[in-house]
């Protein structure tokens, strides 16, 4: 099984080069972001507290998710695409991905999902520590706070980027400082700071380190 695992915190590029580096090895690639908004998407849109330990492990158990090559997700049927990128589930999601119920579901379908491929480019926060710690390349892409909130906030044009970088400092505070798999960087990654390099001098360096 050929896994190449890439962690980071938020804005630090982990979705364009994933896909750039699956497209170029003629791997899949899966965003694990994703599958942790789903629940808390799911969760809100039930009218369930994030913070409810137990019902929110039950949905991440039912829930029945598509995650489609082009980025369309698919929860329990429900085109669920924009909404979870958007302030509500972004709000909620690192509540949601503190739950060690949630992860222990999560990471189970993560690595199912590799296993049936045979492989696979996956990217969130604890792919080479915890999925996948045997992955053949791990990666850890991070760049400085204002490039990862100024990248963010033109994705996100409905808000200011004060309100992006305030968002991104809350989450990146929650990921690294909580008590179930938290955002670290593999100690065998090669860890690429991405502030000043183009999507095709990363993929570039990573490509050179799988030789
Ligand atoms: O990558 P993205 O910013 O979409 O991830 C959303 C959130 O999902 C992160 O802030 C983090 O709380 C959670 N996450 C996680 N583990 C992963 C991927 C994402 O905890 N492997």
């Amino acid at each position: 099984m050929r896994v190449i695992a890439i962690d980071g915190p938020a804005g630090s590029g982990k979705s364009t080069v994933g896909r750039a580096l699956a497209a170029r090895l003629g791997l899949e690639y899966l965003d694990t972001g994703a599958m942790y908004r789903s629940v808390a998407f799911a969760a809100l849109r039930q009218g369930v507290d994030p913070d409810e330990v137990e019902s929110v492990a039950r949905i991440a158990r039912e829930i029945e998710l598509r995650l489609g090559p082009d980025g369309t997700v698919l929860v329990d049927g429900v085109d669920a695409t924009i909404e979870i990128r958007g302030p509500e589930v972004t709000r909620a999601v690192s509540i949601v991905a503190a739950n060690p119920a949630v992860r222990e579901e999560l990471r189970s379908r993560q690595r199912e999902w590799a296993r049936k491929r045979g492989g696979g480019v996956l990217e969130g926060r604890d792919i080479g520590t915890v999925v996948f710690p045997d992955a053949a390349l791990k990666i850890y892409l991070d760049a400085s706070p204002e490039v990862r909130a100024s990248r963010r906030s033109k994705e996100v044009s409905d808000l200011s980027y004060e309100t992006v970088a305030a968002d991104l400092a809350r989450r990146d505070a929650l990921d690294q400082g909580r008590a179930h798999s938290p955002l670290q960087v593999p100690d065998d990654a090669v860890v690429i700071d991405t502030s000043g390099l183009s999507v095709e001098e990363i993929v570039g360096i990573v490509s050179e380190k799988l030789g």
